[in-house]
């Protein structure tokens, strides 16, 4: 798909021309534009010829098809990668914000697979698109978005804000502020800028540690924002802002888990405002290197948490047929 030449040709028709091709392309979700008959025949041979609608991608089902994972070829023929969760009555994607990620975090399928380059919101906007293509024959629309893929999107801050605004917009998908969460590793430029931000989007920080040491074994641009810091960017986010944080936790067995750790992990939040944050613990998808914790370990990991007054809930592994971890589907496809 590519539609960064779309303003400069409808340039030189009337305007109510780019509202048209718009509707056709967010609203009817067509995939050529012959198909939008709003538009003269003239005009729809030349988009077709300079702004394709056509989205490259393998898809990967789970059995009951309530996860399914796209690899999206973008027109530099690199991949990305998306997944579409079905649960409840919600359909969730989680988008990706750059091709590959540069921080290279040692449980991450994505970040052991190198950095290539940023996404234009374009490229962020087409993962939502190929979903609402994929939903409409069954009656079905995208109403939640998490920017949980590959990449960090405080890295591709202006992008990933241009996307979102986008996507917000009547013009487009109109998905609640309130439906779109960001998921941070921790860049506290990010978490600071996103508190300025008009719109009450969702931020979620991966601590995933309770201290420096075991934080900067798995996540290196630790060594960068410690955790101390990490902490207090996020106690400044919520005192601005007054809306809710997640803390995301990943259980890597006898690495993060112990009741010990628990116990550290509550006395570094305790002075942030209960009623604000949750912290999230995560069944990992096994990549390389790490085992996932035992449920019983989890389930005494959320126990210390909660004697300590912190809202704590366990997710699901989500998606784990169609290889939910970054990175997974991609290699994947390519072997
Ligand atoms: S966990 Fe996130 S920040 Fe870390 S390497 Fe993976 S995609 Fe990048």
């Amino acid at each position: 798909m590519n539609l960064t030449n779309l303003e400069t040709i409808l340039k030189k028709e009337p305007s109510f021309r780019l509202k048209q091709a718009k509707e056709a392309i967010f609203k009817q979700l067509i995939n050529d534009w012959s198909q939008a008959l709003n538009l003269p025949e003239k005009l729809r041979k030349v988009l077709n010829k300079n702004c394709s609608l056509v989205i490259e991608a393998q898809i990967l089902e789970s059995h009951d098809k309530k996860s399914v994972k796209a690899a999206i070829k973008l027109t530099d023929g690199l991949k990305i990668e998306t997944v579409l969760l079905r649960h409840g009555n919600r359909n969730t994607v989680c988008v990706s914000s750059q091709v590959g990620c540069p921080l290279g975090c040692l449980f991450c399928a994505t970040g052991q697979g190198g950095f290539k380059r940023d996404l234009a919101s374009e490229e962020i906007m087409e993962q939502v698109i190929f979903f609402s293509r994929y939903l409409k024959p069954l009656g079905e629309k995208v109403d939640n978005l998490v920017f949980m893929g590959m990449g960090e999107p405080f890295l591709n801050y202006e992008n990933v804000m241009a996307a979102i605004k986008l996507l917000n917009s009547e013009e487009t998908f109109n998905i609640g502020a309130r439906h779109i969460s960001i998921s941070t590793i921790g860049i506290i430029p990010g978490i600071k800028k996103l508190g300025d931000e008009k719109l009450q989007l969702n931020l979620a920080i991966s601590l995933h540690a309770p201290d420096n040491e075991i934080r900067s074994k798995i996540i290196p641009i630790n060594d960068k924002y410690s955790i101390k810091n990490l902490i207090d960017a996020a106690n400044d986010y919520l005192k601005k802002t007054k809306r809710q944080l997640m803390f995301e936790y990943i259980m890597l067995e006898h690495f993060n888990d112990s009741k010990i750790q628990a116990a550290e992990l509550a006395d570094l939040l305790k002075h942030l405002p209960k009623h604000l944050y949750m912290v999230n613990l995560i069944q990992y998808n096994t990549t390389k290197g790490f085992r996932p914790s035992a449920t019983m370990a989890i389930k005494k990991f959320q126990q210390v948490l909660v004697q300590n007054g912190i809202k704590t809930t366990i997710r699901l592994r989500l998606g784990r047929e169609v290889k939910g971890a970054c990175g997974q589907l991609v290699g994947d496809l390519e072997k």
